[in-house]
């Protein structure tokens, strides 16, 4: 493993450090700051990215409890506003696992958390420290799950929420949660890139607090999926998995994936021998983080115009790159694309097995596919997909890639002769 799996987590020497242990990092030039004396979301010298650090890294032992705040040893707060999330399940897929051709596949279906996506387990702690900042009104862009769980959570945390969405570019059922859990929702004429500069903008001129996953408390919330699969994956087959292969958007989870595991691997929980691959996978319109992988850049090129049916990851500025590029490499994985209709057959394939997904999460599977297919991925190997979102969030797409309807008529006879047909 290289030196980059290390943290220089020392308490700076400046008292940055809030009373819980906890300080803000930045990734680039290592300055440190207060976490909750002001709002701050990147550095204030060189405008990187930030990070939360700790003085006491966790370890196994420390968990204890249900859901994210099992983990609160690997977060800033004991406990936040909980609807509550974590705990979803690892499905066994045996005849995907026989048709990929591989040891042993597991989907870790992040869609049954409270509204439908793994953002919940972001938002309870980002909710937790806007009610530790006293700030009143919440603010996102999104694909559409964001803001359907920022909604959610500032609902029952008593925030005011504003969303700022594509027109004409979120799946229904997203919108519909963020309606009826009364956000406040603006159509922007734009993409999410778009919607998120502005956003940007408004929580800048201090009207709103972002959380977007630019926001680093969200990601130690998102951590909590890493330490979920290593623990259930010990106890059930006495090992890690080999691999992680997720969906990348904003690559706010392989940041967060890649953060968990450095973190267990400086407390010494961890052997760096064991830390499980990160492979990312974007769809084919909207893939800026495959092309920096593929290319070996150092950074990101932005894609002006992106198109996907995966609309949950139809982003062509992932603002957690610099986050998530080094945990890509260091951890030996890697980055593919993926067209539609391979996204459409892998969403076909999960729900063949019981799992309903949304497109973008079956991005994982269509991913693993073409990595085996490509001799990427072993026979021998251990996998962990993350499917991302649940099956209703978006409706349309699941009439599309499924069975229509027939009509018949109003008796039993002539239904009958329809179903022997
Ligand atoms: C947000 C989201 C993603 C993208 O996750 P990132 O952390 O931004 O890479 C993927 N799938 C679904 C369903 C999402 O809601
Ligand atoms: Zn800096």
């Amino acid at each position: 493993m290289s030196t980059s799996m290390e943290l220089t987590a020392a308490a700076p020497a400046v008292p940055a450090v809030a009373d819980n242990g906890v300080w803000l990092a930045c990734i680039e030039c290592d300055e440190t700051f207060a976490p909750f004396a002001e709002i701050r979301y990147t550095c204030d010298h060189c405008d990187g990215l930030l990070e939360v650090r700790y003085a006491d890294p966790p370890t196994f032992d420390d968990f204890e409890g249900q859901g994210v705040w099992r983990y609160a040893a690997a977060l800033p707060f004991d406990e936040g506003v909980s609807l509550p999330e974590g705990d979803t399940p690892l499905h066994h897929v045996p005849r995907l696992e026989e048709e990929i051709g591989i040891k042993r596949l597991r989907v870790k279906h992040e869609g049954m958390n409270p509204t439908g996506a793994f953002k919940d387990r972001g938002m309870t702690v980002g909710v937790r420290v806007a009610q530790e900042l006293g700030v009143g009104r919440l603010a996102c862009a999104s694909t559409g799950n964001t803001s359907a769980a920022l909604a959610a959570y500032g609902a029952r945390g008593g925030m005011e929420t504003l969303v700022l969405l594509p027109a004409g570019k979120v799946a229904s059922g997203k919108i519909a949660q963020a309606a009826l859990h009364d956000a406040r929702i603006l159509e922007v004429d734009g993409n999410f890139d778009d919607c998120l500069d502005i956003v940007q903008e408004l929580a800048m001129a201090g009207e709103v607090y972002l959380l977007n996953s630019l926001n680093p408390f969200r990601l130690e919330g998102q951590k909590t999926i890493g330490l979920e699969i290593l623990e259930e994956f010990m106890t059930d087959h006495g090992t890690y998995p080999d691999r992680i292969i997720l969906p990348v958007g904003n690559a706010g989870n392989t940041a967060a994936l890649y953060k968990c595991f450095r973190e267990l691997v400086q407390s010494g929980a961890l052997d760096p021998a064991d830390v499980p691959k990160l492979t990312g996978v974007q769809a084919e319109g909207a893939a800026p983080m495959v092309e920096a992988i593929e290319e070996g850049n150092e950074t990101i090129r932005r894609w002006p115009d992106v198109e996907t049916i995966a609309t949950a990851i139809r982003i062509g500025n992932p603002v957690n790159a610099p986050k998530a590029l080094p945990g890509i490499r260091a951890t030996g994985g890697t980055a593919i694309s993926v067209s539609d209709e391979e996204i459409t057959d892998a969403h076909r394939a999960l729900a063949g097995e019981g799992v309903g997904v949304e497109p973008a999460s079956a991005t994982s599977i269509a991913g693993l596919r073409k990595l085996r297919d490509h001799g990427v991925v072993g026979a021998d190997e251990q996998v962990v997909c993350l499917t991302t979102g649940h099956l209703l969030k978006d409706p349309e797409a699941a009439f599309e890639a499924g069975n229509d309807p027939e009509s018949v008529p109003d008796d039993a006879e002539a239904v009958l002769d329809h179903i022997s047909e």
